[in-house]
């Protein structure tokens, strides 16, 4: 087995040599020259069924070779049979709900809070028709139904960076399938498809392509179980486009080396704010000792919340190198305030409840010098003590 490095740099480029090329090509076509009817038929029923494979790709809503490079590639990385890519993280978690939920006849969910505010949104206000019980990690087992078509958990969880001990919630499932959200610990530093969850979903928009330039999500799962993701993707039509497609995949190359790079500065920055008298509480995987790093997880990761004593609103409104925005895992620093933006649409009183407290900070950390990451931190931080 080769290792996570070459893994990230020679995933998915198989076909390359063969093709008497070096970079992958973007294929643009929409549509394909059918060898035959008969074949293109074929073909075009093998897509519609959810197949991996097929004779032509007929149609660019069906296939993409470019597209296809990409989830070869994570699926290696993330240690599944395959994976399904999509035009965001959100039409990925909607397919995993519709394929666990609607198209399996079991419409009710158990969700462990916090998860990111979309999701949240997308299972309270039951759009899929669905309907959702949120409980604590460790009251899974008591709210599964026999109507329970699908566990969801974070893990780091989005904002407040909660660790939950996915192996406990598969075995608390009973059978259930369970989707993790990887999107914070990425493939890098957390498979959650070794401790058993069923499907694996990424923003992918966030540390897989990293540089805040492409939006897509992806689902890795057992083949058995992408067959019904891809039948809605080619039915539902939320499609990756081949661009996104290629970015992403050059994106995997440099994940490994980024998230570590991004890493060490979170850890620094992490003990740095800890000492800080205008900074109330850090929440970092790496600070609080979890029992679950270096068993679950393989690092702290690069994403830190940290609640401040004075008006957030004051701190980030001082900060001049790091950027106020939503999203994360960029090569860039971003900040922002879950309370008013990405978690803005879940019930304040839900939100404190599950550790999310009202002046709590999310900072994604980036590729710049600590020092110079530090400075801005400080001088804001500084400014409202
Ligand atoms: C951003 C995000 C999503 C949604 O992904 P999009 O690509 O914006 O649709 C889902 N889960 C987590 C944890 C996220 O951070």
């Amino acid at each position: 087995m080769p290792g996570l490095r070459t893994t990230a740099v020679h995933g998915g480029r198989d076909d390359l040599a063969e093709l008497g090329v070096h970079a992958p090509p973007i294929d643009l076509s929409t549509t394909y020259p059918i060898p035959d009817q008969a074949t293109g038929g074929a073909a075009l029923g093998a897509w519609a069924d959810g197949a991996s494979e097929a004779d032509s790709p007929v149609y660019a809503r069906l296939h993409n070779p470019t597209v296809a490079r990409f989830e070869r590639a994570l699926a290696e990385l993330e240690g599944t049979d395959t994976a399904v890519a999509f035009s965001s993280g959100m039409a990925a978690i909607t397919a995993v709900v519709q394929a666990a939920c609607v198209m399996a006849g079991k419409p009710h969910v158990v969700a462990v809070r916090p998860v990111y505010g979309g999701t949240d949104h997308l299972l309270t206000t039951g759009l899929l028709g669905t309907t959702t019980t949120y409980v604590s990690a460790d009251e899974v087992s008591s709210a599964v139904r026999d109507d329970t078509g699908l566990v969801v958990i974070e893990s780091p969880a989005n904002p407040n960076l909660d660790l939950v001990d996915i192996a406990d919630v598969v075995h608390q499932a009973r059978g259930v399938p369970v989707m993790v959200d990887n999107t914070f610990a990425t493939p890098v530093l957390q498979n959650p498809a070794k401790f058993g969850a069923a499907y694996v979903v990424h923003s992918a928009t966030k540390y897989l392509g990293g540089h805040g330039d492409v939006l897509g999500g992806v689902v890795a799962c057992a083949e058995a179980l992408a067959k019904p993701v891809r039948q809605l993707r080619v039915l539902a039509g939320a499609v990756l486009h081949p661009l996104a497609g290629y970015l992403l995949h050059r994106g995997l190359a440099t994940l490994p080396i980024r998230i570590q790079a991004q890493q060490a500065t979170a850890d620094e920055l992490a003990r740095r704010l800890q000492q800080h008298p205008a900074v109330a509480e850090v929440r970092y995987p790496g600070l609080t000792g979890s029992r679950l790093i270096g068993v679950q997880q393989r690092g702290p990761g690069a994403m830190i919340a940290f609640s401040t004593v004075a008006d957030p609103h004051t701190v980030v409104s001082k900060l001049r190198l790091i950027t106020p925005a939503v999203s994360l895992g960029s090569v860039d620093t971003l900040i922002e305030h879950p309370a008013a933006l990405t978690h803005r649409l879940v019930d304040g009183e839900e939100l404190r409840d599950c550790g999310v407290s009202a002046n709590l900070l999310r900072l994604s950390v980036g590729l710049e010098d600590v020092e110079d990451l530090w400075d801005d931190l400080d001088a804001a931080l500084n400014a409202v003590a």
